[in-house]
């Protein structure tokens, strides 16, 4: 049942404690070809929570440490590094024939870009965020479910939410949300419909609690391909929600 993975293309923003666990977890799956996207370089400070790299790796460009890393582990998986930015010049460019996009950016404007540039495409998006002790996962499927912007309208202006690097993260929290991300996108591209589309989980990690709230798409939604002909849709229930938090 299902399609198989290894003529899948997935495309993942981010190679660190998101995108990482993320890109082990597609590769082991089976997932045929992946696209690294990533404009650092190793950090001492990213070694708690990003297992593709180690201390041999510092200063190494991340796109390129962590292609490396997963061609040695998956050999019979396809990877590309890409070291630069997922941004309005290259989206276009890197969704063309991908099957899925997974957002492990540590940035809002990043985020809402890759949400804009999914529904373009019409390629399906799984959004990732953590921030301190919460992690939150949506996945959007253009046209039918609820997009970033349905949830949140715009990014928060500069300085309203902390980011991780600002408030910092719970390691092992952004490992267990790429993991998510990763069984989520399997799920995804061998033909399910996956958990979270149209649902966004938050996970807090300090009282073990998670959610699935049911995210509507909104009528006047700016990013949305065609939005639903009805009349406005009851508020979001999320949207005094705080927005997604960032991980690097
Ligand atoms: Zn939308």
């Amino acid at each position: 049942m299902g399609e198989p993975l290894s003529t899948k293309r997935a495309v993942v923003i981010g190679a660190g404690g998101l995108g990482g666990p993320a890109l082990l977890g597609l590769a082991a799956a089976g997932v045929g070809r992946l696209v690294v996207v990533d404009a650092d370089a190793v950090e001492s400070s990213n070694l708690a929570r990003q297992p593709l790299f180690g201390e041999a790796d510092l200063g190494r460009r991340k796109a390129e440490a962590a292609a490396h890393r997963l061609r040695r582990l998956f050999p019979h998986v396809a990877v590309e590094a890409v070291d630069g930015r997922f941004d309005e010049g290259s989206a276009a460019r890197l969704l063309e024939g991908a099957d899925l996009l997974v957002d492990g950016s540590d940035n809002f404007e990043t985020k809402f870009l890759a949400s804009d540039a999914a529904l373009r495409a019409g390629v399906p998006l799984l959004h990732g965020g953590v921030l301190r002790y919460t992690a939150q996962l949506l996945t959007v499927i253009p046209g039918e479910t609820a997009c970033l912007r349905c949830l949140f309208e715009a990014p928060p202006g500069r300085g309203e939410v902390p980011t991780c690097a600002d408030a910092g993260v719970l390691g092992p929290l952004a490992g267990f949300a790429g993991a998510l991300l990763a069984a989520e996108g399997a799920r995804l591209l061998s033909g399910e419909r996956g958990a979270y589309a149209g649902r966004l989980l938050v996970y807090e990690a300090r009282s073990a609690r998670s959610r699935a709230v049911t995210v509507r798409r909104r009528a006047d939604c700016t990013a949305c391909p065609s939005a639903p002909r009805r009349a406005a849709p009851p508020p979001a229930e999320v949207t005094s929600s705080r927005p997604p938090g960032a991980t690097a």
